[in-house]
């Protein structure tokens, strides 16, 4: 593995050349192994030598979610994508030294192309799909955690509590080998539904916990907890934030959260991450973009028409692996728009690695919901996040859409249940959330007031994998 130390400060054009003979050797010597693109190769009438620079990238189509779902006929497409060597293509395709290694040495073929660990993408249950990581391919995420904690500067004498939930993703596992590969006293609470808020908050008192990992809504909860048990947390020195989108007012508001339980000037940084591409990248400072490792992944950004942007330019993420095995992508659209890519120096770590703008729009979270038909209008769920996250007023909230009295005949409802922040006055906030929700969507909602224990546990926030935020409880007729 090339050494991230130097690697992280090399110049933009060295890096460029770098990532160049990277993706040349792993499309020459990698990709024949994967069905799905060495079809792809052959049907576009492209050589695989053909790819010498991450500009010739241009030449392949892109690969889509579409292209990896599972459809009726072919419910393990997603195999399609893993690399998969044998005799026959390894004696075309591997380099000399590779190759006595891999016809002569089998656990060695083993350990580099063996799926052994699957993560899961989110979604619904039938359209899930598994991306498969090798031990090849472990020891990699292990190393990109390690990097991780480098760009947070997480020193080796912190403790960490990771409270992400338990589960076949990426965000938990990240978090195991990133403390894993930066030898750290780590605990694996398993968020909410495995261990309990009150036990996760109890132990970040006792270990004396410097850093807490988890999905930004549930961290919310049991800050909110952490205050209300009165539990000193002092100890706490940075938030970090994975798993999905970080609206930017809740990172002021968990800051609220730490200063009165005795955090000093904590740091609140979030991480970035699709399961397709295999690791996580991370942010040295509040809204600095999230790091990208040039060795790992190429990145680029594209606009509406699939042609690349400039840096600093809005489009959405294309992804394209470097040297992993198991599950790989080539192009592959993400969906997740951002404002821009950028190469420079970083202003505030002098890292070089590409960093990608922090603010992103996902596809991934309530893809289905993000514009959804309510009484016959497109209405983009995702106003909800900023109108409410950013609200002092507002401790928690949840949004339903149902048909009036359940019948699948009537029309559309809105509701909004609230719990408000124990001094605001309901009135006064119903009136101003109504006016604002009808400004931006033109729906007009029914508001209505919950006590916190009621809506914490509609929101699922013990019981669930993830909060539920938005929920669709039209039946569908
Ligand atoms: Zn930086």
């Amino acid at each position: 593995m090339i050494n991230f130390h130097q690697l992280q400060y090399l110049k933009p054009e060295k890096i460029k050349q770098l990532q160049n003979k990277i993706l040349r050797n792993f499309i020459k010597n990698q990709i024949p192994y994967s069905p799905f693109y060495h079809k792809l190769f052959k049907k576009n009438n492209i050589k695989f030598y053909n790819i010498k620079t991450t500009d010739d990238l241009k030449k392949l189509p892109f690969t889509t979610k579409a292209d990896i779902a599972p459809t009726y006929k072919h419910k393990k497409r997603f195999l399609d994508f893993v690399l998969q060597p044998n005799k026959n293509l390894i004696s075309k395709h591997a380099p000399i030294h590779k190759k006595i290694k891999y016809l002569l040495s089998e656990p060695h073929l083993y350990y580099e192309y063996k799926p052994i660990h699957p993560h899961f993408t989110t979604g619904r249950t039938a359209n899930s799909v598994p991306i498969l990581y090798t031990a090849f391919d472990l020891q990699r995420l292990e190393e990109s955690g390690k990097r991780m904690m480098g760009i947070f500067d997480v020193s080796k004498d912190e403790v960490v509590i990771n409270a992400f939930p338990y589960a076949p993703h990426l965000a938990f596992w990240q978090t195991y080998y990133a403390a894993k590969g930066a030898n750290l006293l780590t605990l694996h609470t398993g968020g909410g539904r495995i261990l309990g808020t009150e036990k996760i908050t109890a132990l970040i008192e006792s270990m004396k916990a410097t850093c807490l990992a988890g999905m930004p809504g549930y961290l919310y909860h049991l800050l909110r907890a952490a205050e209300e048990q009165k539990n000193n947390l002092s100890s706490l020195g940075l938030v970090v934030f994975g798993g999905e989108r970080v609206p930017v007012e809740l990172r002021g508001k968990i800051r609220q959260f730490l200063k009165p339980i005795g955090s000093k000037a904590p740091a609140v940084l979030s991480t970035y991450a699709f399961t397709e591409g295999k690791c996580a990248w991370a942010e040295c400072y509040e809204e600095s973009g999230y790091h990208i490792y040039p060795d790992f992944e190429f990145i680029e950004v594209v606009d509406k028409n699939g042609e690349r942007v400039n840096e600093g330019e809005e489009g959405e993420i294309v992804y394209t692996s470097l040297d992993w095995r198991g599950s790989v992508f080539l192009r592959y659209k993400t969906g997740d728009i951002t404002k821009g890519i950028y190469y420079g120096r970083c202003p505030n770590c002098k890292r070089t690695l590409p960093r990608i703008d922090s603010s992103i729009e996902r596809s991934s979270e309530y893809k289905e919901l993000k514009l959804t038909k309510i009484k016959g209008s497109l209405v983009n769920l995702n106003t909800f996040f900023s109108i409410m996250m950013s609200h002092k007023d507002i401790e928690e909230w949840q949004v339903e859409i149902k048909k009036r009295n359940n019948d699948p005949y009537e029309i559309d409802q809105l509701i909004l249940y609230i719990s408000p922040k124990k001094k605001a006055n309901f009135e006064k906030l119903r009136n101003e959330l109504r006016s604002r929700i009808i400004a931006e969507t033109e729906i007009t909602p029914e508001i209505v007031k919950l006590q916190l224990a009621e809506l914490l546990e509609k929101l699922g926030m013990e019981t669930e994998l993830k909060e539920k935020r938005i929920v669709d409880s039209r039946k569908k007729v």
